[in-house]
């Protein structure tokens, strides 16, 4: 239900609802991404802000890969896409939601199934079972300072989050979840809107709200991303 409501607030068409209803595909997270947001909401609540420095360099990190694939294949980037090599954090304060836009290398669908539903990485595997074992909620948060947590740390402060990629192998897809065990993927009804790249919408939860604050974000920016290659730029909107 609570899914249905982001796409509305997408602004999404009734007719584009009903294919997304229609079309949805839904998968279950693996069992060590549930576990993982467990340890992230058990042991990081006092340290919400991090999401931003990690869906930062995600973004970063797929701008990334894009300028190296285009190194060897310069027909990858268009005329000017290289100035649009950024980083857009937009807040809509009237719908509650922060969306994170880069125009990195995206994602194929079945990029946003492996890539945002498992664990790849024998690191992050490792960091669970160590936390699982320890038990103890302060070696937690240093062995979390030590690995990075991810993705997955938007839980932190987003009840609702709509990902949608467009990857140059691939149409458009819209990736949903509210974190209950599972998450939904469906091709965009809207085609392909972001030319290439991804769009974190993440709509706030009620205990996260200071967020939306334009002040927060920028001293955040300043805080974790000032290592970061690629320019940030921050959108404010009134309706
Ligand atoms: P990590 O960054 O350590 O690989 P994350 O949990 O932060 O782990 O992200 C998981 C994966 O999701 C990334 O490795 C990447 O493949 C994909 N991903 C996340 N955000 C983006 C993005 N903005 N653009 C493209 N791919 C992304
Ligand atoms: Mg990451």
């Amino acid at each position: 239900q609570r899914e249905n409501e982001a796409i509305k607030s997408e602004g999404f068409s009734v007719a584009e609802q009903q294919f997304i209803e229609e079309q949805s595909e839904k998968f279950k997270f693996q069992a060590e991404v549930n576990k993982l947001m467990n340890i992230i909401i058990n042991s990081l609540y006092s340290k919400k802000e991090i999401f931003l420095r990690e869906l930062i360099s995600n973004a970063s990190d797929a701008l990334d890969k894009i300028r190296f694939l285009a190194l060897t294949n310069p027909s990858l980037l268009g005329e000017g896409d290289q100035a649009n090599l950024d980083i857009r954090i937009m807040i809509d304060k009237v719908n509650k939601y922060i969306h994170i836009i880069d125009r990195g290398v995206g994602m194929t669908k079945d990029e946003l199934v492996k890539n945002l539903g498992t664990i790849a990485q024998s690191g992050t595997k490792e960091f669970i079972k160590k936390v699982t074992e320890s038990n103890d909620p302060k070696n937690s948060s240093n062995l979390i300072g030590q690995f990075g947590v991810g993705f997955y740390s938007l839980f932190l402060v987003a009840d609702n989050v709509i990902v949608t990629s467009k990857s140059n192998e691939d149409d458009q897809y819209i990736w949903t979840s509210t974190s209950e065990n599972e998450f939904s993927i469906v091709k965009d009804p809207k085609g392909n809107t972001l030319g290439r790249g991804t769009k974190i919408s993440m709509h706030i939860k009620d205990d996260s709200l200071e967020f939306l604050n334009q002040d927060t974000i920028k001293s955040l920016v300043k805080k974790y991303s000032q290592f970061i290659n690629f320019p940030i730029s921050m959108y404010v909107s009134h309706q």
